[in-house]
């Protein structure tokens, strides 16, 4: 097993993921099987109870793990599907720990953080690499070096290596290099204190990933390497990227795929990036743009819808369209019919995932816009039960029709509770979570637009749609296009308009730049083909 630990230094939020899942890339791309863990240094057991304004999206594995949206970066570059030991928390490891304590395993001894809990963390990632199959397991430390919280785990990746010997494990350490001052000097300060920091606690970095706006000139890369003890051609430089698709060919031209070959001793070869080229290349060559709405909650973090986002991104790189996305917070919406009118000016509208009665209103109000307007329209999990909602209320004339969620006493309850979800008392990893298999009714739009009969995707929601209205919703054209194999409602679609498709599980979580998913191609096609539409006004010009 070979190791490479990726680290962070001077702040977060500096693409550590993208910079770990591009190295994981540049290694599949010589075709040897890696995979990927990431470290998340809080208590928490999982992501799955925190708010995305704390830590960006939620994002869910095949088997239901609520997990940290690198995980779903790690995914995207690597066209691989992970399971949830991919994960390593603080509070997932503790608990481990614990337990054994509780069982007797330590039975005699003081149970401490060297060795057991160092020691939980490298069995961990032992058993996380055999399980995967993988030559080169990628560890990325999240937080900064120098936290509290990081401590043992970097503690047992300086064991580990010492452990594996040389040649079998290599440190990356990421870094912020600020330019700042009138002329724009870059300042490598912040990157020797970071590294200082790191070799004080044993570990020296490889390899320097400097993070910045702009390309580090020689003299400063000769710098960082003179005070970081770091060879000059192992100091790279990856400023900021139109696409983070970018990254991997950055990292690649200077020389970063024979360098970890050297480190850790793989075999050479010739990386093949020929998919990823043309997706590039499709990606720039883009000559027109359309403007998709994205209503929603937590709109002032990006992060918060960030595989949606991605979605984007790939349909631009197959379809050479520009994808504009224009973030509306539903609460303003609510309050702000001028914003409504934005809304129906665009090519398309997205109405994501999303938790309690909280600017619900204005996700109904985009909805009705989409479909009275005839606009391309994609709701995905709240945004499908609320899309049932507002036909309810339109439509059938039930005034009254909620979701349970938002009114427990409504008289309409087209959403209700899942079966399963009445009693529960814990909320940690308790929805119905996870890959789970969705029939599609043969002649459906749905089932034209995956070319299959059934689909495998991935679910996180408590409430679903109540069946006993699904032949007044059909009576009146809104149809059912998918079920569970227990019969439960997973997509709806309107037939007379020109796309509406809603469904209960998160196809954004599936999309990958080397394979777009379906429903995000189709509402991309559905909003240029809405442009084309001669009553509606010229579409503002595309930026490549
Ligand atoms: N709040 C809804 C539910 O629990 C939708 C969840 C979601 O959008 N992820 O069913």
């Amino acid at each position: 097993m070979k190791v490479l630990v990726v680290s962070g230094g001077v702040i977060s939020g500096l693409g550590k993921g993208i910079t770990t899942s591009s190295l994981g890339r540049l290694l599949k791309a010589r075709g040897l099987p890696v995979t990927i863990v990431k470290i998340d240094p809080y208590l928490n057991v999982d992501a799955g109870t925190m708010n995305p304004y704390q830590h960006g999206e939620v994002f869910v594995l095949d088997d239901g793990t609520e997990a940290d949206l690198d995980l779903g970066n790690y995914e995207r570059f690597l066209g691989q599907s992970l399971s949830g030991s991919h994960n390593l928390t603080t509070g997932k490891i503790y608990r481990a720990v614990i337990e054994k304590e509780r069982r007797g395993d330590y039975l005699g001894n003081t149970v401490q953080i060297i060795p057991h809990v160092t020691g939980e963390i490298k069995r961990t990632i032992r058993e996380v690499a055999e399980a995967a199959g993988a030559e080169v397991v990628l560890v990325e430390v999240g937080g900064t070096v120098g936290d509290i919280e990081s401590m043992p785990f970097l503690e047992a990746l300086r064991e580990l290596s010492y452990e594996l010997g040389e040649g079998h494990t290599a440190f990356v350490h990421t870094t912020l290099v600020p330019v700042v001052g009138p002329v724009g000097e870059a300042k490598t300060k912040p990157t020797q204190h970071s590294v200082r920091e790191l070799r004080a606690i044993g570990i020296r970095p490889n390899l320097i990933i400097a993070r910045g706006p702009t390309p580090l000139t020689p003299d400063i890369k000769a710098k960082i390497s003179l005070f970081c003890d770091v060879p000059p051609e192992a100091v790279i430089s990856v400023p900021d990227q139109a696409t983070i698709y970018e990254v991997p060919l950055v990292l690649e031209a200077q020389g970063v795929g024979p360098l970890l070959g050297r480190l850790l001793r793989l075999p050479e070869r010739e990386p093949d990036y020929q998919a990823w080229k043309e997706f590039l290349a499709t990606y720039r060559g883009a000559q027109r743009a359309v403007e998709i709405a994205v209503v929603g909650k937590y709109t002032e973090l990006k992060d918060a819808y960030l595989s949606h986002a991605e979605a984007f991104h790939h349909c631009q790189g197959h379809l050479g369209v520009e994808v504009r996305l224009q973030w509306y917070d539903s609460e303003d919406l609510a309050r702000n019919p001028g914003l409504l009118g934005r809304v129906e000016r665009s090519d398309g509208i997205l109405v994501p995932g999303g938790f309690g009665a909280r600017g619900v209103d204005g996700k109904i109000r985009a909805i009705e816009v989409a479909r009275r307007a005839r606009i391309p329209y994609l709701g995905v999990c709240y945004g499908f039960q609320m899309a049932a909602v507002e036909f309810a209320r339109d439509v059938l004339g039930l005034g009254r029709a909620s979701s349970t969620e938002i009114d427990p006493a409504t008289p309409e309850p087209v959403v209700s509770l899942l079966e399963e979800q009445k009693g529960l008392s814990d909320l940690g990893g308790t929805m119905r979570l996870g890959a789970q298999r969705v029939l599609l009714r043969p002649g459906s739009r749905l089932a034209g637009l995956y070319g299959q009969a059934e689909v495998w995707e991935r679910h996180r929601h408590r409430y679903e749609i109540d069946p006993r209205y699904t032949e007044r919703f059909a009576a009146h054209g809104l149809t059912v296009s998918g079920t569970a194999v227990d019969g439960r409602i997973e997509a709806v679609e309107l037939a007379d308009h020109p796309f509406f498709v809603g469904v209960q599980f998160h196809p954004e979580f599936l999309s990958r730049p080397e394979s777009p998913h379906p429903l995000y191609l189709a509402l991309v096609r559905a909003a240029v083909a809405r442009q084309e539409v001669p009553s509606r006004a010229a579409p503002a010009p595309a930026v490549a």
